[in-house]
């Protein structure tokens, strides 16, 4: 199993080898790019210096959700504490989360763009929100420096000798099954006329949002597609006696 590190939309690509570099440093070797302005590119190549690598085998997607399509457990990064709705965790505890997760399924941690960091869309996929905690309100790091951090602390948690996390008992379902569950949790909701009443169509954000907290195993998974499958039958069912 393995953790990847994903930048969405990065801007410069001298970051980009300044990422590919802190994560050979750090045992980390699997780089994810969504719609990269400019890659390959020779600032990349020079920054990475050494970690070319990495860059060379780094995979490029035009779609944020192919790049996590596979992944069970996804972190997001931010400078920016204004997401209530998420519970927002320190690199530290982010790095034991992934170590466990990294037992039973592929894990990424997801870095915004330099200019606007992580959006909604993004962020709606995540299961935690990792902040590295910065003296006073200078909060924001270089994205290199960002990924830094991060993956020396999951270095820690994972290397020999590092305290044995057990593995959770089944995979979590994937980033890609539960866009599977959204899409049938919308159909049925639609079938069922169920009424968005949050006030400004926000109802299937909240309920990822609600999924995305608990973070779903595979049998969790298929308990609640199995439930929209049978309420899906018995409508049509009911539907036939009604009309019979
Ligand atoms: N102007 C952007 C800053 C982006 S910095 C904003 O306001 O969000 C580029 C990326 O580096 C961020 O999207 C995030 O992935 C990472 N990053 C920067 N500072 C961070 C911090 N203190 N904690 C966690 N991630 C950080």
């Amino acid at each position: 199993m393995s953790i990847r590190v994903v930048l969405v939309d990065p801007n410069h690509p001298g970051n980009i080898g300044a990422v590919a570099r802190a994560m050979k440093n750090m045992g980390l070797s699997e780089l994810h790019l969504v719609r990269p302005k400019a890659f390959p590119h020779a600032e990349a190549t020079a920054r990475a210096s050494g970690a070319d690598d990495v860059l060379d085998a780094a995979r490029v997607h035009e779609e944020f959700d192919d790049a996590i399509a596979d992944c069970g457990f996804v972190v997001g990064t931010s400078a920016r504490k204004r997401y209530m709705s998420f519970d927002l965790v320190e690199p530290r505890e982010c790095a034991q989360l992934v170590a466990e997760a990294a037992q039973v399924g592929n894990v990424a941690i997801v870095f915004g763009s330099e200019k606007y960091g992580l959006l909604n869309v993004e962020l709606s996929r995540c299961h935690r929100l990792v902040t590295i905690p910065t003296a006073g309100d200078y909060a924001s790091l270089n994205l290199g420096m960002a990924v830094q951090v991060i993956a020396y602390e999951i270095m820690l948690a994972t290397r020999a000798g590092a305290p044995a996390m057990p593995p959770p008992e089944v995979p979590f379902a994937t980033a890609r099954e539960m866009e599977l569950l959204y899409e049938h949790f919308e159909r049925v909701l639609e079938e069922i006329d169920f009424r968005d009443r949050t006030g400004g169509g926000h109802l299937m954000a909240r309920i990822r949002r609600l999924f995305n907290r608990s973070r779903l195993d595979q049998n969790e998974m298929n308990i609640l597609r199995g439930i929209l499958t049978a309420v899906q039958s018995r409508r049509r069912t009911a539907g036939k006696t009604a009309s019979s």
